[in-house]
């Protein structure tokens, strides 16, 4: 499909469903139903045959959040493969909006994934930290966004990013270098466009109409001159692939309707599902509801009393119902983060045979969850106390890297 069909920037509003960057809400009493999104941003579906072919490239099986259908969709996939493959430079840019002291369970989602695909291809990454739109969309001052951001670099560097590869960025203090795109995007796009892809009212603050280019700017290798060097004769036809939650395809659709004007290669994408909110399948976990997530910088009593209290069941109301009936997996939030969490596919069947069927009661297999979700924070936590500031001054200083 090309940018510039209908479809490329109709609002990304529903009657049923809203998902924006900003709200991610299902029609009432359902789940968010995926493959309408896909319809609706006119994105592709990643099929059998495009996950065969990433193990062929890669050399390796395929990441379960591939193999399970969690990184569903794409831009472009297919097109940057083919250009990995012609021995040609591209680079993974993804981000974070510092809204909170920690990140919570869903940012591993498109955190863990990159560095996959970092480690897989070889490849430099840019990371931005989105703290201007923070402080636009959020009750927030300044210095909080900047804490905030600081508290957050630590936890993404603890995931283990190679930093001989890796430039993280405070959009704060790294303006100044992307400002030329700002601006070449900005003179591309007029009111009505922005207001149609993302859905702002006239009420609206004056900032968030000119944040979008802010976010799309490091989608182009030239807003990184210390990274691809304007000597560089094939800097124009450097790709970027972005790997994030399908909630930020909006940004990247203006981009692309774009980047050909201002003389650059579209970016590619691969979109990832939500991690849902404990309380149920109809929204994500979020930063914006505390109740909704759990954090990585949650203790174990914390992650035990969140999920036995809080995680949506899907199992029977009493151990003979259980017994009876088995528990419907489909809305049960306590099996679908074993889904994101679990890498062993066959413990994964075994829980979900015996849980649909009544043999596994939901305290066992919540119980299964907590240990893995405390796991999972207490190698987080060992990981990131060695981050001194020093590190996270490494990880954000303008030097080459190397690849
Ligand atoms: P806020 O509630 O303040 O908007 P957030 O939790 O939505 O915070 P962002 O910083 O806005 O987090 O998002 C950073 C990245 O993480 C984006 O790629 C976004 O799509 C992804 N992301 C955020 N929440 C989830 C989630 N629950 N599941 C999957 N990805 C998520
Ligand atoms: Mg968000």
């Amino acid at each position: 499909m090309t940018e510039t069909t209908p479809t490329e920037t109709t609002p990304t509003e529903t009657k049923e469903q809203v998902i924006t960057p900003w709200e991610v809400e299902a029609a009432p009493g359902g789940s968010v139903d995926y493959m309408k999104l896909v319809d609706q941003f006119g994105s592709t579906v990643i099929s059998e045959e495009l996950i065969a072919r990433f193990e062929r490239v890669t050399g390796k099986k395929a990441h379960h959040f591939l193999r399970r259908g969690i990184f569903f969709s794409h831009r472009d996939l297919k097109e940057l493969l083919d250009h990995h493959e012609a021995g040609k430079k591209w680079f993974l840019y993804t981000g974070r909006g510092p809204s909170s002291g920690s990140l919570h369970f869903g940012h591993l989602l498109p955190f863990t994934f990159t560095k996959y695909l970092q480690d897989a291809f070889n490849v430099p990454l840019v990371i931005q930290m989105t703290n201007d739109e923070k402080f636009l969309w959020k009750d927030m001052t300044l210095e909080e966004s900047i804490k905030y951001t600081h508290n957050n670099v630590k936890d993404i560097i603890a995931l283990g990013f190679d930093i001989q590869k890796t430039f993280i960025f405070s959009n704060l203090e790294y303006i100044q270098y992307l400002y030329p795109n700002v601006l070449k995007i900005a003179r591309c796009v007029n009111l009505n466009q922005i207001q149609n892809i993302f859905g702002f009212k006239e009420s609206d603050v004056i900032g968030k109409f000119t944040f979008p280019p802010v976010q799309a700017a490091p989608c182009f290798p030239d807003s990184f001159p210390h990274i691809f060097s304007s000597d560089d004769p094939e800097i124009k036809n450097i790709r970027c692939l972005i790997p994030c939650a399908i909630d930020q395809d909006p940004y990247f659709r203006m981009t692309r309707d774009i980047a050909h004007r201002i003389g650059h290669q579209k970016p590619a994408l691969i979109h990832s599902k939500f991690f849902p909110a404990l309380q149920g399948h109809n929204t994500k976990m979020s930063a914006s509801d505390v109740n909704s997530a759990v954090y990585l910088s949650d203790t174990p009593d914390q992650v035990k009393d969140k999920i036995k209290k809080h995680a949506f069941s899907g199992g029977g109301a009493t151990k003979e119902e259980q017994e009876k009936n088995g528990a419907n997996l489909s809305v049960d939030i306590t099996y679908e983060y074993l889904t994101f969490l679990l890498e062993d596919d066959e413990q994964l069947k075994d829980i979900a045979e015996k849980y649909s069927t009544g043999i596994m009661m939901t305290g066992e297999i919540k119980q299964i969850l907590i240990d893995l979700m405390n796991k999972v924070i207490a190698r987080h936590k060992e990981a990131r106390s060695k981050i001194t500031d020093e590190v996270l001054s490494s990880f954000m200083s303008i030097r080459k890297l190397n690849f």
